[in-house]
């Protein structure tokens, strides 16, 4: 029997019903179809980089995509759901084409990118996806989607984001042929590389940079560093269509469906600096010592002192700033308050 804590970056979440690997989009299909057709119920998931599941685990099937198969034509790269991020990203700076490069270092695989329209350092999945192929469980059909179909829009939303009708097959980006990057809008990246925001730079180094903050942060995988094993950001960003008075000093952003406050900025102002949490209970589950967004498994947490240090943590910013925090990563058979 599989355990999924094996299988998810924060090392989290019980055995498996069942668990199958699958490495061709046919068969990734065919066996969804089979469970769905005898209502087993069905998780996907890719890198489980963005998963908590519960100390129950999944009594279903488990089925883990790694489909392979890269193609570039011109200056679109297709990539089938299971290929690991980053080697996308590699990949296509290795052949010429400019955009991907601010996305750098993020765990998990291609499929997983549209469901939470991963982002960072100024850059979004939707900027530069150009299709997607797309199985729908409840229609049976494998058609190809366009972006505007996915309901991108405000922060890290997705149709694909909260329900499991979708799989995600296939991604289809436009990149621009060019060894310098796309404008730097972010402005610690424009630092970190010398120029100033707005300007470019040349696509590997703006990766190497990215890489370095990244690593300083503790968001590059390392199984020997503790501050690595999380889901990266557990809290999403608040998106308020009024910001209470007492949160008016939190750095905002506009968004689609309002202002988007900086949910570390709220956590730390409620007292909850980097590094909280290796003096309560157990010690098993603290902030990360290098970023106050990321909850973190320090060897031997349960997904239930997970959700009970995130509830703290909710309740602690609800209490200071009346905004109530929801997690960013998908929660499977566990939940926090
Ligand atoms: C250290 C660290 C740093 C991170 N940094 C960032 C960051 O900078 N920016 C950012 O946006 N995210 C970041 N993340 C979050 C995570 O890496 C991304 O969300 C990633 O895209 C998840 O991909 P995955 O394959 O691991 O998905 P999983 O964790 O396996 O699954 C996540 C969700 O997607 C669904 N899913 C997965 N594959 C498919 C598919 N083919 N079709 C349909 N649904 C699918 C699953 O059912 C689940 O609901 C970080 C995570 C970690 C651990």
């Amino acid at each position: 029997m599989r355990t999924l804590a094996e299988l998810t970056t924060m090392r989290l979440g019980g055995p498996a019903g069942e668990y199958e690997v699958t490495r061709s989009t046919e068969d990734l299909v065919a066996l969804i179809r089979e469970a769905d057709a005898v209502g087993k119920p069905v998780l996907v998931m890719g890198g489980g980089s963005n998963l908590v599941i519960g100390d129950q685990g999944f009594e279903g099937l488990v089925v883990q995509v790694t489909t392979s198969g890269l193609t570039v034509h011109r200056e679109f790269v297709t990539v089938a759901a299971g290929v690991e991020w980053d080697t996308v990203v590699e990949a296509s700076l290795d052949a010429g084409l400019a955009g991907l490069e601010p996305l750098s270092g993020i765990p998990g695989s291609t499929g997983g990118t549209p469901v939470q329209n991963v982002g960072a350092y100024g850059a979004l999945t939707s900027d530069l996806l150009r299709r997607l192929t797309v199985y729908d469980r409840t229609t049976g059909a494998i058609d190809q989607w366009l972006p505007s179909r996915c309901g991108f829009g405000s922060h890290r939303q997705s149709v694909f984001k909260h329900t499991d009708r979708y799989v995600v097959l296939d991604v289809t980006f436009q990149l621009t042929r060019s060894t310098r990057s796309r404008p730097i809008t972010y402005a610690g990246l424009a630092d970190r590389l010398g120029v100033l925001p707005g300007a470019t730079a040349p696509t590997s180094e703006v990766r190497q940079a990215v890489l370095a903050v990244r690593r300083e942060r503790g968001m590059i995988l390392d199984a020997g560093d503790h501050d690595t094993w999380s889901v990266g950001s557990f809290f999403i960003n608040p998106v308020l269509t009024s910001v209470p008075d007492k949160a008016r000093d939190c750095p905002q952003y506009p968004d689609p469906a309002g202002t988007k406050l900086s949910a570390a900025w709220l956590i730390d102002h409620a007292g909850f600096s980097r590094g909280y949490g290796r003096d309560r209970g157990r010690g098993a589950v603290a902030l990360s010592s290098k970023h106050a967004l990321a909850v973190t498994n320090r060897g031997t947490a349960t997904t239930t002192e997970v959700m009970e240090f995130a509830a703290h943590i909710r309740e602690g910013v609800e209490q200071t700033f009346d905004i109530r925090l929801g997690p960013e990563c998908d929660l499977v058979n566990c939940k926090f308050g």
